[in-house]
């Protein structure tokens, strides 16, 4: 069946550029919304250096295509390693493209800092779909902190969309709370489980099922017995939970991304998930919440930045928190102290 390319969706906060860009920045912009590959890249490794002056660049072509973003659907898919993701990521991308919609993956995998290397958005782990013109795969940036990840791939799902990408895929692992943090940045979010009993219980006491808004048991052609009956138990423990939207009921999917079986299910979920809340505005004030959301995260983490780096902050705080450690101190006082310096 032919799908129709979701309808542009614009919940961010334009603001006008206040100084021009110059010559290198703007031929930036004019690729990234021509769509050339090459300026998409060199936008996403600038929005991802460290350097301040690349920091300060990337902010200006930031904003310039701003007004150009927030058109494509956002989703996230998670799930722990060997549960499918990236064969599930591959099916899935190459039948939207079979439909004539381009696809951007991204990924958020904090342990890439550590590792000096990303085990997510590998381009070796989805050959077909990183060899197809129509997609774009980006690993995760490495970064000191889950936070620092969360931001840079947010921005590069910014530039994703101003270069026309009509499904933009942020991929994660099933562990930690980068789940939470690709939850805050996709419009829903897709929990990949095994058909074994033991994982539904395990995906509830970290409460990660709270926060997802489709549940797809991937490997059913193993046994699929088993998966009908993990999909029961999965259903039964979600009407313990209280529902995170009225006008959606979170549903639970079999499938085999092996043999691309309830792929084109899968997505036509997705279309019904985005119609239910595009018409009941839920949608739109969800991005509303998470551009705000994203507006506090970098002012709380500036701002410590900016304390911890405060001269006299530095000279009295190991003082302070001796003298917390001791008694000698309340710790509101030496808060009080030292937040006095800002
Ligand atoms: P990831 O770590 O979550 O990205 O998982 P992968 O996509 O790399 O898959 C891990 C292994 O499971 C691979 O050997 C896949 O071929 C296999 N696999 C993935 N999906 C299915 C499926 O639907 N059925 C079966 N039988 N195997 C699958």
């Amino acid at each position: 069946m032919p799908m129709n390319k979701p309808e542009p969706l614009s919940a961010t906060v334009s603001v006008p550029v206040v100084e021009p860009l110059d010559a290198a920045d703007q031929a930036l912009v004019d690729g990234v919304l021509a769509r050339q590959l090459r300026p998409l890249a060199k936008t996403i490794t600038l929005t991802e250096s460290l350097r301040e002056d690349h920091k300060a660049r990337a902010q200006k072509v930031l904003e310039a295509l701003l007004p150009h973003t927030g058109g494509a659907m956002r989703v996230g898919i998670s799930g722990v390693p060997g549960v499918g993701k990236s064969t599930f990521i591959e099916a899935l991308g190459l039948h939207l493209i079979e439909q004539g919609l381009r696809v951007a993956v991204l990924a958020v995998d904090p342990s890439s800092s550590v590792t000096g290397g990303s085990i997510l958005g590998d381009k070796t782990r989805m050959e077909l779909l990183s060899q197809n013109p129509a997609a774009f795969i980006r690993p995760s940036p490495s970064a000191c902190s889950l936070g620092g990840v969360a931001e840079k791939t947010r921005e590069t799902l910014l530039v994703c969309e101003a270069a026309g990408f009509d499904v933009i895929i942020v991929e994660t692992v099933g562990v930690g709370q980068s789940e939470t943090a690709v939850a805050g940045m996709t419009d829903i979010f897709c929990l990949l489980q095994l058909p074994n009993a033991g994982d539904d219980l395990q995906a509830i006491k970290k409460g990660i099922m709270e926060i997802a808004d489709l549940i797809v048991i991937n490997k059913a052609d193993i046994d699929p017995a088993a998966a009908m009956r993990a999909k029961s138990q999965i259903k039964t423990a979600l009407h313990m939970l209280r529902p995170a939207s009225p006008n959606w009921t979170v549903p639970v999917l079999t499938l085999s991304a092996l043999k691309k079986d309830g792929v084109t299910e899968f997505w036509d979920t997705v279309m019904d998930y985005r119609k239910a809340l595009t018409a009941s505005g839920e949608l739109a004030s969800k991005r509303r919440h998470q551009a705000l959301a994203w507006m506090w995260e970098m002012i709380d983490s500036e701002l410590r930045s900016r304390f911890r780096s405060h001269p006299q902050v530095k000279q009295e705080l190991p003082g302070l928190a001796q003298a917390v450690e001791a008694g000698e101190v309340t710790p509101s006082a030496a808060a009080r102290r030292l937040l006095g310096h800002l």
